[in-house]
């Protein structure tokens, strides 16, 4: 189908001072764990997006000088003539593919906790960084101020050197020029403390000298809070204001909200709490400050709703982080009609939790994102296996399961059947997706259904479930089990390294969340109690479903923060208040001792006992791999032998039990890799590293 004529709108050329964006598509500065310590990774990651269509590609937050360095977590830098070296060839893949590539250069002021450089951070006035007590700057006097501004004019000159067609001079998310901006972290009595036009001063000066020092060389693109929000001291009109104070030097706005602190409300707000485009309550304001043109973000994956916003005037440009991790060929999709071959991002921000604390970004949607240099994986483009002759049998739809059978279905094989004991494909998402807030995640099926539709080699049975002989008599050449992990019914867990006394399969009182999410059973009574030991979803989600039924619920959970995971995803704190205001009591740091149909005996961090009276109890302690299948497989090599099974392997949750995310990776390596010697063992992949 060809495109839709409404859509146009979003492939029309904006002007950007003295460049051209091709398109409407702008790939915000996001970050990835590459920085420049991944030069190739990093240049592989951008220009995959530019070949997808994307206007324009940033890097992520760009350090400026040693003072700015925020490690253990991985920017880009700026910092010498080698660094410019190794961003250069992000700029090269950006212009292969006729992108324009930015960067944000960056100074994170009080933020940058300097572990590397073991410089004092800078900021304008001493207060400690609200993450961390320990990290107090030191106070920039008028010189600090001239050399800082003087590094981000030189870090300009070395991005233009190294190909860049826009140089940001980045302030938003509390960095350091909305330091300056906010009375609550400037309490300067000087020329840059005090009235409006002071606090302004510093980042009006830092753009101006930049202006100046690129000349027409490079756009310069500025990144502005247009509310701090939750007390960060920079509000809406002050916000609007600064973009009317510099409109004349900036070729283009890019507009957020929030704070770096600020976990309520904030860009990469989780698909649990915020819908699309919810920010621009606040970023779609600054129209009224400027006729600039104007990026904002708002997982934006649904291109009516890009059109309505772009032709009613409020922005210019789609602005996206996760849904071009999501999907790199978006534009592309959308340019050629293919709506439905999308993969739409669905907010869950693994890819946050991975860029940020696990130092190489991953995707849950996208399997390939972050492995397009070190792998060789390409989105879009799968080379027809050596073996593509052979037929294969995928045990499991779940995430690993659907995956790898898809991979497999485009790389060529003959034939590939996917078997599922269930009615439909989606595995464990068929449940999870059903917890409070995570309905969006569904597009993880969403997708997988229309590919897997589309591919003539590629067949889902349902309603089958399958022993040893069943795979064997199949008559398949490759036997793949994908059959998944539950949760131990018994309380088993790695916290305590023992099962949970009282707890065990067929009580009535004690249950799992399967027996909750699949089979609808319920604890008895009105009070029930949920025993967390994992803290990600799971725990946090039953216990909304049981308060939501009208029960009484307590949370028991190992840990010091509720839910503690999905700080790395954004969701704790809004989680967290969400338990709260339904009432539901939290005990955090215990452990259950001893569980009984009047209740839970569990003990505090200092093992004083304490009791939880409750009519029934779930208990989300760790899952186990449902690997029975493969082990009788494996057990019985001669059978398989002359069933004429030439390869059995095993991927997902049922090798070991872990994040969708990396189920999915699982899934899609082993069909990525089915033509290798030894499909089980993943290939080595390309490090990035000194070279001695
Ligand atoms: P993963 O996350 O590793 O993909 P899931 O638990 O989501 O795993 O999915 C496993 C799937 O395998 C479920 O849909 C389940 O019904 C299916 N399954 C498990 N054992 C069998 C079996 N013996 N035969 C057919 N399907 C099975
Ligand atoms: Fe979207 Fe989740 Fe992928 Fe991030 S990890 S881009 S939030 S689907």
């Amino acid at each position: 189908m060809p495109r839709l004529p409404r859509h146009d709108i979003l492939f029309e050329p904006v002007q950007i001072g003295p460049k051209t964006l091709r398109n409407r598509f702008y790939q915000v500065p996001h970050c990835t764990g590459f920085g420049v310590e991944k030069p190739w990774t990093q240049a592989a990651f951008r220009g995959m997006k530019a070949e997808g269509g994307w206007a324009a590609v940033c890097t992520e937050y760009c350090s400026i000088s040693a003072e700015s360095d925020e490690s253990p977590y991985v920017s880009a830098r700026l910092w010498d003539d080698e660094d410019a070296r190794a961003l250069r060839l992000m700029t090269e893949e950006a212009h292969r593919h006729g992108a324009l590539a930015g960067v944000e250069l960056w100074h994170g002021g009080l933020y940058a906790e300097t572990r590397e450089s073991r410089l004092p951070p800078l900021a304008p006035s001493q207060l400690s960084s609200d993450f961390d007590g320990i990290t107090v700057p030191r106070v920039m006097t008028p010189a600090d101020i001239r050399r800082v501004q003087q590094e981000w004019v030189t870090a300009a000159g070395r991005a233009c050197d190294a190909g860049f067609d826009i140089v940001y001079v980045y302030g938003s998310h509390t960095y350091l020029p909305s330091q300056f901006l906010s009375p609550v972290y400037n309490r300067r009595t000087d020329a840059y403390g005090g009235s409006f036009e002071n606090r302004a001063r510093f980042w009006l000066e830092a753009i101006e000298l930049v202006r100046e020092a690129v000349g027409d060389r490079c756009a310069i693109a500025v990144r502005i809070a247009a509310d701090t929000l939750e007390g960060s001291g920079v509000e809406l009109a002050e916000g609007l204001e600064f973009i009317r104070r510099a409109d004349a030097m900036v070729d283009l706005w890019d507009v957020t909200i929030g704070a770096l602190a600020g976990w309520q409300r904030l860009d990469a707000g989780p698909s649990r709490f915020f819908e699309q485009g919810y920010q621009l309550e606040w970023s779609g304001q600054a129209r009224q400050a400027t006729e600039k043109p104007i990026v904002v973000v708002g997982r934006f994956t649904d291109p009516d709703r890009m059109a309505e916003i772009v032709r009613g005037g409020t922005v210019d440009l789609i602005g996206a982080a996760r849904p071009s991790i999501s999907d790199p060929f978006l534009p592309r999709k959308i340019e050629e009609g293919r709506y439905d071959e999308v993969r739409e991002c669905i907010g869950c921000n693994a890819c946050y939790s991975r860029s940020i604390w696990g130092r190489h970004l991953g995707c849950t949607q996208n399997a390939t994102a972050g492995e397009e240099h070190r792998r060789g994986w390409h989105p879009e483009r799968f080379e027809r296996a050596r073996n593509a002759g052979q037929t294969a049998l995928v045990v499991g739809a779940g995430p690993a399961g659907m995956e790898c059978a898809i991979v497999l279905a485009k790389r060529g094989l003959e034939l590939v059947h996917v078997v599922d004991a269930g009615d439909d494909i989606g595995g464990c998402l068929e449940w999870v997706t059903r917890l409070p807030g995570l309905g969006e995640w569904g597009r993880l099926i969403d997708y997988r259904r229309v590919q897997m539709a589309r591919l003539p080699n590629l067949q889902f049975v349902p309603g089958v479930r399958l022993d040893a002989d069943g795979v064997r008599d199949y008559g398949a050449d490759i036997a793949i089990v994908a059959t998944g992990a539950r949760w131990n019914a018994d309380g088993m867990n790695g916290i305590t390294r023992a099962p949970i006394p009282g707890a065990g399969e067929g009580l009535a009182h004690v249950l799992t969340p399967e027996q909750v999410m699949v089979e609808g059973l319920r604890p008895p009574g009105a009070r029930a109690c949920v025993i967390d030991y994992e803290g990600y979803f799971t725990g946090a989600g039953i216990a909304e479903v049981l308060r939501a039924e009208g029960r009484e619920v307590e949370l028991l959970t190992c840990f010091d923060l509720v839910a503690h995971y999905c700080d790395q995803t954004l969701e704790g704190v809004r989680l967290r208040r969400r338990l709260h205001d339904l009432g539901i009591a939290m005990h955090r740091g215990a452990t259950a001792t001893a569980i009984d149909p009047e209740g839970v005996h569990a003990a505090d961090e200092f093992g004083r006992p304490f009791r939880i009276a409750c009519d029934g109890v779930v208990v989300v302690a760790q899952r186990s791999s449902d690997d029975a299948l493969h082990r009788a497989l494996l057990d019985d090599p001669d059978a398989l032998a002359a069933a004429g099974v030439e390869g059995l392997h095993a991927i997902g949750d049922c090798v070991a039990p872990r994040l969708i995310a990396d189920a999915i990776f699982d899934g899609h390596r082993l069909g990525r890799e089915i033509d290798s010697p030894d499909p089980s063992r993943p290939l080595p992949y390309l490090r990035e590293r000194p070279l001695v």
